[in-house]
C-alpha cells in the first residue's frame, strides 16, 4: 500500500508542496480538495502533473464507501472498502441537533469483549489517522455537506476498534479532524469511547482535546466485569473512576459511562444500587443501551420494561441517566456487526 494522503496536517501538506516545488496556494488547494473528500485524481483545481506526481506516492482513494444500508428509522450503515482491500463499517444516524458519525479506528479488536462482534476475529490492523478521517470526509461528501455547512456534525469514536490501542493515530486523527484548515469539528461535538485503557486516559488527558470522553462500563464489580471483559484483569474500576477524575480535571469535561444492559448479566437492582455507589456525586452521565444481540454471541438483552426500572432506579439514586433508543438494529446497528456479517457472506 502506498502512504496515505489524508494522515498530513495542513503544515504537513504545505511542506509536501514545497518540497515538489509547488506555490503555496496548491498547498491550499490539495488540502481544499481533501476536505471536501475528493481523491486525488478529483480535484479539479491541481495541475495533472502535480497530481501524477503525488499519486507516485500516495494512494488515490484511501476509503471508499462501498455499500449503504439504510434503516427504517433513517439511521445509515456502510461499509467502508481501504486501499488495501480491508472492510470496516461506519453509522450516521440522525438527531434534532444533527448527524452524528460513527467511525471505526481499526481493522478488528483485540480487546476480547464477550458481547461485541468487532472482536471476533481479533485485530486486523490499525487504521492510520487518513483512513479514520476519511470515513468522515466520505461521508459528509456524500450527503452534500461542505466545509462550512456540513452533513456530519457529531463523531463518536465507537465503531471497531479500541482508539486508544491505537493511541497516536488516533490522536493525530483527532488534531486533523479540529483543525481549522480542515473539518474544524469542536472536541465537544466529538466522544471517544474506551472499555477503560487507564494508562491512555491518563496520557490523553494532557493533549489539549477536551472531547467528551467515554468508558464502557458495563459491571459495577471487577469480577463481573472479568466475566464479559478482559480488560478488566489489567485495570480496576476504581483506577478507571480516578482517570475519569483527572480527566475532569484537566479538561472541565463531565464524563459518560456506557452500560449496556444485558439479561441476567448486570441489571438486577443490586446491580443499580453499586452503580449509585460508584458514581453518585461523579460529574458523570450515564448511557444505557440495551444489548445488541450478537448471532454469534449468547448474551441476551434484558426486555424494555426491566431497562426502563433500571433507569429509573439510577435517577432515583441521583444519578444523570439516558436510556437510548436501540437505532438501526435491523441492520446490525452495533459495532462489526455488519462487517461479520459481510466476511461471513464472502466465505459462504
Ligand atoms: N472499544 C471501544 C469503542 C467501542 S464503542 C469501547 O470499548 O468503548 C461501542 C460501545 O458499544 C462500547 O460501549 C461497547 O462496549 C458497546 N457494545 C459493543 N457491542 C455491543 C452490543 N452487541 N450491544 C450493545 N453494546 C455493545
Amino acid at each position: 500500500m502506498k502512504a496515505i494522503i489524508q494522515d498530513l496536517s495542513f503544515e504537513q501538506i504545505k511542506e509536501l508542496a514545497s518540497s515538489l516545488g509547488q506555490p503555496a496556494f496548491r498547498a491550499r488547494q490539495l488540502y481544499e480538495g481533501i476536505t471536501q473528500g475528493k481523491d486525488i485524481s478529483q480535484i479539479s483545481t491541481l495541475p495533472n502533473s502535480f497530481k501524477e506526481r503525488l499519486l507516485t506516492e500516495f494512494e488515490d482513494c484511501a476509503v471508499k464507501i462501498k455499500e449503504v444500508f439504510e434503516s427504517s428509522d433513517g439511521t445509515k450503515k456502510f461499509l467502508f472498502e481501504l486501499a488495501d482491500g480491508n472492510i470496516i463499517e461506519g453509522v450516521l444516524m440522525s438527531y434534532k441537533y444533527g448527524n452524528t458519525q460513527c467511525v471505526s479506528t481499526q481493522v478488528g479488536c483485540r480487546m476480547g469483549c464477550k458481547f461485541c462482534a468487532s472482536t471476533l476475529n481479533g485485530l486486523i490492523r490499525n487504521l492510520s489517522p487518513g483512513e479514520i478521517l476519511s470515513q468522515i470526509l466520505k461521508v459528509n461528501a456524500a450527503y452534500g455537506g461542505t466545509k462550512e455547512k456540513r452533513a456530519v456534525t457529531n463523531v463518536v469514536l465507537m465503531g471497531s476498534g479500541e482508539p486508544f490501542d491505537n493511541y497516536a493515530n488516533v490522536v493525530q486523527f483527532l488534531k486533523n479532524l479540529t483543525s481549522q484548515e480542515g473539518l474544524n469539528i469542536s472536541p465537544r461535538n466529538i466522544s471517544l469511547s474506551t472499555c477503560g485503557l487507564v494508562d491512555k486516559m491518563y496520557a490523553f488527558a494532557e493533549e489539549n482535546i477536551p472531547l467528551n470522553l467515554t468508558v464502557s462500563l458495563h459491571q459495577t464489580t471487577d469480577s463481573e466485569r472479568a466475566r464479559t471483559m478482559p480488560i478488566a484483569n489489567k485495570w480496576s474500576i476504581a483506577e478507571i473512576l480516578q482517570a475519569c477524575d483527572n480527566y475532569f480535571a484537566k479538561t472541565g469535561r463531565r464524563y459518560i459511562f456506557e452500560y449496556s444492559l444485558i439479561e441476567g448479566e448486570n441489571c438486577d437492582r443490586r446491580h443499580a444500587e453499586e452503580l449509585i455507589n460508584l458514581l453518585k456525586g461523579r460529574p458523570c452521565h450515564v448511557n444505557l443501551i440495551r444489548l445488541n444481540e450478537v448471532n454469534e454471541r449468547t448474551l441476551k438483552a434484558t426486555d424494555e420494561k426491566s431497562a426502563y426500572r433500571f433507569l429509573g432506579l439510577l435517577e432515583k439514586g441521583g444519578l444523570s441517566a439516558t436510556l437510548r433508543r436501540q437505532i438501526g438494529s435491523d441492520i446490525g446497528g452495533a459495532c462489526g456487526q455488519l462487517r461479520a456479517s459481510y466476511i461471513k457472506k464472502q466465505g459462504d
